[in-house]
């Protein structure tokens, strides 16, 4: 479906005069393809135009390595920006879940994953950093969202905080705070309520549960193949809430990645894990270097 950037640049760079440095009018048709190849891995206009920018920038005048094509030396460019513009200061794999009992609010909209990330991530945390974890489910709107956390949390060996109706999630999330310290346990995940879309409602009542448990990590699970909405969706959660990572789901389908780009240059925020895949296991750290080889193609 999409042409190898690589291929395409080599096109380009055939019809260009051979020189013994990038010229900046060599660099600029080269990166109209990789602006067509950023677009169509669903980067954002904006996004892309900055990255294109500073990429000219640095690609003009370098000179041309011998043992490369020209148009294998721009995309190592583009390549390495990507990475760094993808790769922060934090280790992304490395939560701040010290001092236990450490709250963990997973929010996001409906369907975009949450609940499985929240048992992804809960099994990951038990089984690598030999956490005792407990989830609760919050969405008192869905009564078989709750059911679902207690059944992966049965699969994964788990535990989840017991269902009693009629709380409100301010109320759940105090009674999983108690519990987790009565109970000894490292780390508590609280799987917040999604709706279809970000309403006033449901941002206050993150907030307020926010505000009762002082989350050490507040992750957004956001659907990576809805690409700039998914941006959009952070951007209101940060506002409203703050946000301290982003998990991107459904990374297994044929999205180019485009997101990851977008969602780290408009957010800043750190992505730090992808899901990749319905099962528990199908669950990864965020890996810079496997995006770009993904949006490049
Ligand atoms: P929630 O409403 O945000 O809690 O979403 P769920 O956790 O219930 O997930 C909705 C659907 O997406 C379920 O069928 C999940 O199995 C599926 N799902 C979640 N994460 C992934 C992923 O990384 N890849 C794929 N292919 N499916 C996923």
């Amino acid at each position: 479906m999409f042409e190898n950037l690589s291929e395409r640049l080599s096109g380009v760079f055939d019809r260009l005069t051979k020189q013994g440095a990038l010229s900046e009018d060599d660099v600029k048709t080269a990166l109209r393809e990789v602006r067509v190849a950023l677009l169509e891995a669903d980067v954002s206009l904006p996004v892309a135009r900055d990255f294109i920018a500073r990429v000219q920038e640095k690609a003009t005048g370098q000179a041309v390595t011998k043992s490369v094509t020209p148009g294998q030396q721009v995309v190592k460019i583009v390549h390495d920006a990507l990475v760094a513009t993808l790769t922060g200061d934090e280790d992304p794999g490395k939560l701040k879940i010290d001092n236990p009992p450490a709250p963990m609010l997973m929010v996001g909209l409906q369907g975009g994953g949450k609940t499985t990330t929240t048992a992804k991530l809960a099994k990951r945390l038990k089984e690598r950093d030999g956490k005792r974890v407990l989830m609760a489910s919050l969405d008192i709107y869905r009564p078989a969202a709750m059911e679902q956390l207690a059944v992966l949390g049965a699969q994964i060996g788990v535990d989840t905080l017991p269902i009693v109706a009629g709380q409100k999630p301010v109320d759940i999330a105090r009674r999983a705070k108690q519990q987790a310290t009565m109970g000894g346990y490292d780390v508590y995940m609280l799987d917040t309520a999604g709706r279809l879309q970000i309403d006033e409602v449901l941002m206050q009542e993150v907030a307020d549960v926010a505000a009762v448990t002082s989350p050490r990590e507040t992750l957004l699970v956001v659907d990576g193949l809805t690409g700039q909405v998914a941006v959009e969706v952070a951007q209101e959660f940060d506002a409203k809430i703050g946000i301290s990572g982003v998990v991107l789901t459904r990374m297994d389908s044929d999205g180019r990645g485009g997101a990851a780009l977008s969602m780290r240059a408009v957010t800043g925020k750190p992505i730090r894990f992808v899901g990749l895949g319905e099962k528990m296991d199908a669950l990864e750290t965020f890996e810079p270097e496997r995006i770009a080889g993904r949006i490049l193609g």
